[in-house]
């Protein structure tokens, strides 16, 4: 069998060790201590956030930024169609009922005039969307300008998932500090990783001090252990702040090497017929390349399709994915209202990830691109 090349493995740098063994040598191997606050000053300078709170997931930051926006029980959150599930399951755990928006084809991502629509089309209906929440796919930013022009026109506040996004910007800003709040994920395939982690972040020291309070079980200032509201136990780890410190030094050099992966494959297999890379479609857009992606158009490769690649790159042990099946073809979410234009549809249809690992060789990138180049 030939060695297997990984879709997004961790790839660690030099100084994750060092804040660990910090912690074991001081003994802050409880919840909170030193790491937690440098990895949160760390993540607010990078992105220019002005406050942080580290959680236990990406996951858990979203359900906090639900809570801290008062979604209720039967409340309607907006929410990009075409992302992972763990963008939408927080709105279910409140009991809110996700709205699910298609993708527009230049960013992959919301679609403002589909955003619009649904607005008023569910004001009409009777209830104004309590929350949007709006995901970065791929590291690709969001047409920021438009979106954010109807969410202030509507007065609906914004929680930017850019779980996929860490080093991307929008006209140089970080994404993530457009919104009310933003997510970010340090899970085990994402540009940079703590093994499993998440973090909230905000220019409303009020929204982050809160953030931090319900994620360490809500506990008033007494003696005793005393509760006036439900706590969520979703705070970081000291221990795992010491892998984020030392992931945070070599951020920069992740998001390059993610983006030349992007480069290399693009300019190794977009003279094949079919096959299209996902652009930036202007210069205010500046993405990670958290993941390359691509598009096959079987009506243009004679046949080849999405599915013939995969299974040839399988079969040589090579890991590739299809495009994230959308929320509003998800068994679960079937029954929530969408508004759609069939734009991820066909993205899910034709899509694959390829390898794109901060940590692959260029033997390794060969290899995928001459196994693709074989099926044509
Ligand atoms: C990974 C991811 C999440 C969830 O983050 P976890 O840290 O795994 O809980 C949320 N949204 C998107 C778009 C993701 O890719």
């Amino acid at each position: 069998m030939k060695e297997k090349i990984w879709l997004s493995s961790p790839h660690m740098g030099e100084e994750e060790q060092e804040y660990v063994q910090q912690a074991f040598e001081t003994n802050w191997i409880a919840p909170l201590g030193p790491n937690v606050d440098g990895f949160e000053q760390d993540i607010s300078a990078f992105t220019g956030a002005k406050h942080t709170a580290v959680l236990t997931s990406g996951t858990a930051a979203l359900h906090l930024g639900l809570i801290l926006l008062d979604v209720q029980p039967g409340d309607e959150v907006i929410c990009s169609s075409f992302t992972f599930a763990a963008s939408a399951n927080p709105i279910r755990y409140q009991g809110a009922t996700p709205i699910f928006i298609d993708s527009e084809p230049d960013t992959w991502n919301m679609d403002p005039e589909l955003l619009r629509t649904a607005i008023e089309d569910r004001i009409e209906k009777g209830k104004k969307p309590k929350a949007i929440i709006l995901v970065h796919l791929y590291g690709m930013p969001c047409k920021m300008d438009e979106i954010m022009d109807i969410a202030e026109e509507f007065g609906i506040p914004v929680l930017e998932d850019a779980a996929e996004a860490l080093g991307s910007t929008y006209k140089g800003q970080s994404l993530g500090t457009f919104g009310k709040m933003g997510t970010l994920s340090f899970n085990g395939n994402k540009i940079i990783t703590t093994s499993g982690g998440g973090a909230l972040i905000s220019d409303e020291e009020k929204l982050i001090e809160k953030a931090r309070f319900l994620s360490t079980q809500a506990r008033d200032d007494a003696p005793h252990y005393q509760h006036s509201q439900i706590g969520y136990n979703y705070r970081m780890s000291n221990v795992v702040a010491g892998i984020g410190r030392g992931q945070m030094q070599v951020l920069p050099k992740r998001v390059a090497q993610r983006r030349e992966n992007y480069s290399f494959y693009k300019s190794r297999l977009s003279d094949i017929e079919g096959i299209s890379f996902h652009e930036e479609p202007n210069p205010d857009m500046s993405t990670n390349r958290w993941l390359t992606t691509i598009t096959v158009n079987p009506d243009e490769t004679n046949g080849v399709s999405r599915e013939d690649l995969r299974l040839a790159l399988q079969e040589e042990n090579i890991e590739s994915r299809p495009l994230w099946k959308p929320m509003h073809q998800q068994p679960v979410f079937h029954s929530c209202p969408y508004y759609g234009n069939g734009v991820s549809d066909k993205l899910f249809n034709n899509g694959l990830c390829l390898p794109s690992g901060s940590n692959l060789t260029p033997a390794d990138r060969e290899r995928v691109v001459q196994t693709i180049v074989s099926v044509f």
